[in-house]
């Protein structure tokens, strides 16, 4: 089939454009080298909805992190999509970094963020009583916000999908041709024709883009280390904390999440060599350990539920890369998304849409009706009159299967069943949210399974990356990676 425009790249970035192009009377193809949307930066990073202090004023980023952030509410809202606005500070532990923040409040009253102040010790502490002793001013942004990143993409992509968009997982792209006014895009699992093409490629932005054309940017795959503390630690912090800026970034934050958990980190360690090596090394995170105790007293990192890392698509050039490729007349990328992407992504979208219309693109605005919002039951966050109700409804929303994050039987239906179906347990988790908590899955992780065995097209994902008959081995094992607990077999001795 022949679509009017492809985008490839399911991160953040492509489901916002794939999102935005719903009102078009276009057909859109979203694809990716994956087995789902979001498990690329997307999946693995601080989750902060940057203010916008921080980009260099007159800068896309700066102005695509402002408007991004002040989008992603309204858009969170429709979506079902947690985010709170809960503001941050950046800390100064010198007189020397307190000229920092002074610089930093500049530049975010040229981005145009809203109601920058600088505290004195005394007020930082009033808002935070557990920061450091070593800090002396801090930098607040009461605009900064927390969200879950990889539920803004799927919720996205999800509406997409549902509003006739198609989603091919499992395809990486290995070539790009033109031919008369058509790209076909040859993928490790067929060909794909379109008129428009779109990459979103994250860290192979640079690659993906040399295959249709001469690469004038490089991406410099940058690897990020994280804490995950349990929800013991997350009421110890109410806002997001960051320290001066330096060389290597932000620096390591420590932070609420939205499940209500403490994040901590990241590193910043360059990769040469395998770009998607997302270990973790006890080198980086006991640097982690050293900074974060400078910025929050009596973090228990006994209290760890785990560690992860993600990889920045920096680049060789300061600003994101968004445009029509030079000399490729209807293939445009987003290119460079390093952070603030996830906050920018709401603003990236209707960016795109607007170069696609000023080059010519036709995009014919529908004439029937769509619908762009989301409805998810977060069974957790309801009151128990709520709850009640619901249950009455529908018993399966009465059977709580992961203990730990109290996410019960009809919520994971509501995964299994849902636009963009998921062919794996991790794929299960970033739904339902099961398998979030303290056992990590080690509980529900065989109910989950079995459950995704009795929708039998999710657990068998079309390029055989699962299988079936499984066993609850191979689905384990061949997903991605995950841990392998349980067989079929040491169940049902049990
Ligand atoms: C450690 C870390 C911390 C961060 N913290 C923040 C933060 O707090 N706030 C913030 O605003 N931003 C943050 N970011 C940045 C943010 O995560 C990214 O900017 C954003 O997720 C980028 O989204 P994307 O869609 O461009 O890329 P990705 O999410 O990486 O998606 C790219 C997609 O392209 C696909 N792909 C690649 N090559 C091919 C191919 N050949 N064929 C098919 N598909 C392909 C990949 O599978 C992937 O799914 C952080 C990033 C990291 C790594």
């Amino acid at each position: 089939m022949k679509y009017d425009i492809a985008i490839v790249g399911a991160g953040v970035v492509g489901a916002s454009i794939a999102y935005n192009l719903i009102p078009y009377d276009v057909s859109v193809l979203l694809l990716d080298k994956n087995n789902d949307v979001a498990m690329g930066a997307t999946r693995a990073n601080s989750a902060i909805i940057h203010a916008g202090y921080d980009p260099k004023p007159g800068t896309l980023m700066a102005r695509l992190n402002v408007e991004g952030n002040r989008l992603c509410e309204k858009l969170c809202a429709d979506l079902s999509v947690p985010f709170k606005r809960c503001g941050s500070f950046v800390l100064a532990f010198s007189d020397d970094e307190k000229n920092t923040l002074q610089e930093l409040f500049e530049r975010g009253e040229k981005n145009g963020v809203p109601d920058l102040r600088i505290l004195d010790a005394e007020e930082l502490r009033e808002m935070e009583p557990g920061i450091g002793e070593e800090a002396v001013a801090a930098l607040y942004a009461p605009s900064a916000g927390i969200v879950n990143p990889w539920e803004l993409c799927l919720a996205q992509a999800e509406v997409f999908v549902r509003n006739s968009g198609t989603f091919e997982n499992c395809a990486e792209v290995t070539g790009i041709r033109h031919e008369k006014d058509v790209y076909t895009i040859d993928t490790s699992k067929g060909s794909f024709e379109a008129s428009t093409v779109i990459l979103a490629c994250g860290i192979q932005a640079d690659s993906v883009h040399g295959l249709i054309a001469k690469t004038d940017f490089q991406i410099i795959p940058t690897r990020g280390e994280y804490f995950l503390l349990d929800k013991s630690e997350g009421s110890k912090v109410n806002h997001v904390i960051f320290q001066c800026p330096n060389e290597f970034g932000k620096g390591v934050l420590v932070a609420p999440t939205v499940h209500g958990n403490m994040i901590c980190g990241p590193t910043s360690e360059v990769l040469k060599e395998d770009i998607e090596d997302t270990a973790t090394t006890s080198a980086k995170l006991a640097e982690i350990k050293t900074k974060a105790a400078r910025s929050v007293n009596n973090i228990s990192w006994r209290d760890n539920v785990r560690n992860f890392s993600g990889i920045r698509a920096n680049s060789d050039n300061d600003d994101f890369i968004i445009r029509e490729i030079p000399g490729n007349k209807g293939i445009f990328e987003a290119a460079g998304i390093k952070s603030p992407g996830l906050a920018s992504s709401p603003a990236i979208g209707p960016y795109m849409v607007e170069l696609l219309k000023a080059s010519g693109v036709p995009l014919p605005e529908k004439t029937g009706s769509y619908d762009m919002t989301r409805k998810k039951i977060h069974f957790s966050d309801m009151t128990n009159e709520e709850r009640a109700r619901l249950v009455a409804s529908d018993p399966a929303y009465g059977r709580i299967v992961c203990r730990c994050e109290g996410v019960t039987e009809g919520e994971i239906r509501d995964a299994l069943e849902s636009p963009i179906r998921p062919c794996s347990l991790d794929a299960v988790k970033r739904r339902a949210g099961t398998g979030m908590g303290r056992c990590q899955g080690g509980f529900c992780g065989p109910r989950i399974v079995e459950m995704l065995i009795s929708y039998a097209d999710s657990a068998a994902c079309p390029c055989g990356c699962t299988k079936l008959p499984p066993t609850y081995l191979s689905i384990l094992q061949d997903a991605e990676g995950s841990n392998l607990f349980f067989t079929r077999e040491t169940e049902v001795e049990s």
